[in-house]
């Protein structure tokens, strides 16, 4: 069940991190798709949104004050920035442990691509 996540979390793969603490760490993108990409990924293997359980609520929370407090450290809090969550296939999630992407420093466009 365990993902590269869980290592990156542990330390045994060498990562820029930007924020950790008890209950999430925060890192940037490998392959970044903004000029700001972080990672809010939290301790606890929890694999997609649809795994979330009444007993997360708050760590899911903290998720959301630790992202608004990197977009601040990030300087981009003021000109905006894009919170994303993919779920399963057709969100096109990859790593199967919960993460939220941080994006900014641009213009991000459109939600989605124009069909
Ligand atoms: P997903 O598509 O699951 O929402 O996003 C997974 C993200 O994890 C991708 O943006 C991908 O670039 C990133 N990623 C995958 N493996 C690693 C890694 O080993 N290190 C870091 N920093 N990011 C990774």
């Amino acid at each position: 069940m365990s993902t590269i996540f869980t290592k990156i979390i542990n330390g045994e793969i060498p990562t820029d991190t930007v924020y950790k603490d008890d209950q999430v760490t925060a890192f940037r993108d490998i392959n970044p798709q903004a000029p700001v990409h972080v990672l809010i990924v939290p301790n606890k293997e929890i694999p997609t949104v649809n795994d979330i359980r009444p007993e997360d609520e708050q760590l899911i929370g903290h998720m959301f004050t630790v992202a608004k407090n990197i977009a601040q450290q990030e300087g981009v809090a003021q000109n905006g920035y894009r919170l994303l969550i993919n779920v399963n296939r057709d969100g096109g999630q990859e790593v199967f442990h919960l993460h939220m992407h941080l994006f900014g420093g641009c213009r991000l466009g459109p939600m989605l691509p124009r069909k």
